[in-house]
């Protein structure tokens, strides 16, 4: 994929989005047509609006979903996305959509858009939830913990620390796979409706910081914790922008993001602060 040029032109802080065009925000996460969970966003409307805000940004589409069907995907086909046999399966039945994936971000890699993928702990495996010939060439990999795996209520009913252990081994395998960015920290526990383990704020930090993955800040359906993310800057983890767009309104929606950094006193210093795509090729 093209190294990252960043925008276009600069925005106008009249306009929305001018502020994190301003303060030279990436947005690093940003879905297609392509995902089973997108609504009305398509990769061409997304450029387009980008580039008229003035925003830096790179498509992240889901790995996991790129090996079935769009259609009833979440009816047949997520209760066995984190498993590799399964993608093996699903792709040899002709399901695999990695190629429609790279030949829809193509022209605009070509305008300099970086284009990568998030991607979540394999669970009938060490590393990533993706097969080895659809990892090469993404400019870079979000990691993701979607579900606790392995779980009869997926997470709400079981004991916390069964949840906690699936977490941390979960985080670790992202990091230990690689990955640059690790997305949305701990929103699993919200969306399960349990309570967020603050006690394991300190030891993920210390993942990030040791494997070198930016932490996302990441609304989309999600609160992020000012606490957790100061203690990654207090550590040395880069912080990573993600708007996590599946709706055009999303797009270029950065505001609660700047709003943050502000709070988390990284205003004055974001080009230390931020992480962003690197220019070289994975
Ligand atoms: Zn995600
Ligand atoms: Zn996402």
């Amino acid at each position: 994929m093209a190294c990252a040029s960043g925008a276009g032109k600069r925005g106008d802080a009249a306009v929305p989005g001018g502020a994190a065009a301003k303060a030279g925000l990436f947005d690093a996460h940003v879905h297609t047509e392509l995902a089973a969970c997108a609504e009305d966003i398509t990769a061409a409307a997304a450029f387009a609006r980008f580039r008229e805000l003035g925003v830096g940004f790179g498509f992240a589409e889901h790995a996991d979903q790129l090996y079935f069907p769009r259609q009833g995907y979440f009816e047949k086909f997520e209760v066995e996305s984190g498993s590799l046999a399964a993608m093996r399966e699903s792709s040899r039945a002709g399901h695999n959509r990695f190629g429609r994936y790279r030949e829809l971000v193509a022209p605009f890699a070509a305008e300099g858009v970086p284009v990568g993928i998030e991607a979540e702990a394999a669970e009938d495996g060490p590393g990533l939830g993706v097969l080895e010939d659809d990892l090469a060439g993404w400019d870079y990999v979000i990691g993701a913990v979607h579900e606790f795996r392995g779980m009869g209520s997926r997470g709400r009913t079981e004991p916390m620390a069964d949840l906690e252990r699936d977490f941390m081994q979960q985080t670790e395998k992202l990091c230990r796979a690689g990955v640059s960015v690790y997305a949305h920290p701990f929103r699993i526990f919200g969306r399960r409706g349990r309570e967020i383990p603050k006690h394991l704020y300190r030891p993920v930090a210390e993942m990030l910081a040791a494997h070198k993955v930016a932490a996302e800040i990441n609304f989309h359906t999600n609160r992020p914790d000012p606490e957790f993310f100061a203690l990654c800057l207090e550590l040395g983890v880069r912080l990573s922008i993600g708007s996590d767009s599946h709706a055009m309104w999303e797009v270029g929606g950065l505001e609660k993001h700047l709003a943050l950094l502000g709070e988390l006193g990284a205003a004055g210093r974001l080009g230390e602060a931020l992480w962003r795509p690197p220019c070289a090729k994975r």
